[in-house]
């Protein structure tokens, strides 16, 4: 990128000197083609099922003397609007948590319960592909936070898990209670990312391989959704991934407060 600024020139009054402010455009620019990047990726998102679905409509219509056929058809049109629906509501979640304030009054989030419903959520695509899920060292571990969205952030990663995956390898979730916070990690030993993707596959719509995203249902939105929800609870998302054997995703977020903490610190400093 060339660095470019935007010079404005204003005489201060009376005093002969003259104001110079150079503003570096650069990042602006950057941020304006990201804005744009966007909208057209959206654009696309949604006019590529609708324009599916118009077409399947079309052509059931034409093939109503085929009962087979109608009901192929019928089935694509419900993988199309399920797609479409997908692409929305991960918009709808992306907005709300776009410039949303830090998290100001965290529950306790039970971090067994987030598991198990992300592992719930993803079963039948595990299932199909003998995928092992694993849980482990999440019993009792409580983190502050909102359930709703660590729900989402961990169903994400879990999913992604399970798409990336070949048959039967396994995925495992962890939770590892540190000093001052709590990681949770999502193992799997699937297709891995390559170096040079891996800083920007939270960027939404970044896809490594469109066509595979596609074909699992992907939307492209996911780990975006995800950082975000990390920046809302204070936390944060990392990855490490090696091509053909694997990647791990960490959430990591702040350790609750406890009475015992805080009286082990106070012990601390006495
Ligand atoms: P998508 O809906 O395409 O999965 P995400 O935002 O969730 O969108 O992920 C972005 C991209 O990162 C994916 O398209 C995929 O290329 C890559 N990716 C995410 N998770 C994994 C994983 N566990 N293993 C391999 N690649 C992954």
């Amino acid at each position: 990128d060339v660095t470019s600024f935007a010079v404005r020139v204003a005489p201060l009054g009376g005093t002969g000197l003259v104001l110079v402010l150079a503003e570096d455009q650069t990042e602006r620019r950057r941020v304006e083609a990201v804005r744009r990047d966007f909208v057209a990726n959206i654009s696309h998102e949604l006019k590529t099922p609708v324009g599916a679905l118009s077409l399947l409509a079309e052509t059931t219509a034409d093939a109503s003397d085929d009962p087979e056929a109608v009901r192929r058809f019928t089935e694509r049109m419900q993988q199309e609007a399920s797609r479409l629906t997908s692409v929305i509501q991960d918009l709808i979640t992306l907005s709300r948590l776009q410039g949303a304030e830090p998290l100001a009054e965290p529950e306790d989030v039970d971090v067994e319960a987030v598991v198990e419903d992300a592992i719930d959520a993803v079963a039948t695509a595990a299932d199909s592909k003998e995928i092992e899920l694993m849980a482990s060292g999440t019993e009792g571990v409580v983190v502050p936070g909102d359930e709703g969205l660590l729900v989402t952030a961990m169903r994400n990663l879990v999913a992604n898990a399970v798409a990336y995956s070949p048959e039967r390898t396994r995925v495992s979730i962890s939770a590892e209670v540190t000093e001052n916070t709590v990681d949770l990690r999502v193992a799997d030993q699937g297709i891995g990312i390559p170096q040079q993707d891996l800083e920007r596959i939270f960027e939404r719509f970044y896809r490594v391989d469109a066509a595979r995203s596609r074909a699992t249902g992907g939307t492209g939105l996911g780990l975006a959704i995800v950082k975000h929800i990390m920046t809302h609870h204070r936390g944060e998302v990392s990855v490490w991934s090696k091509e053909g054997s694997g990647s791990t995703f960490t959430l990591r977020l702040p350790r609750p407060e406890t009475p015992e903490r805080a009286r082990s610190d106070a012990n601390t400093y006495r």
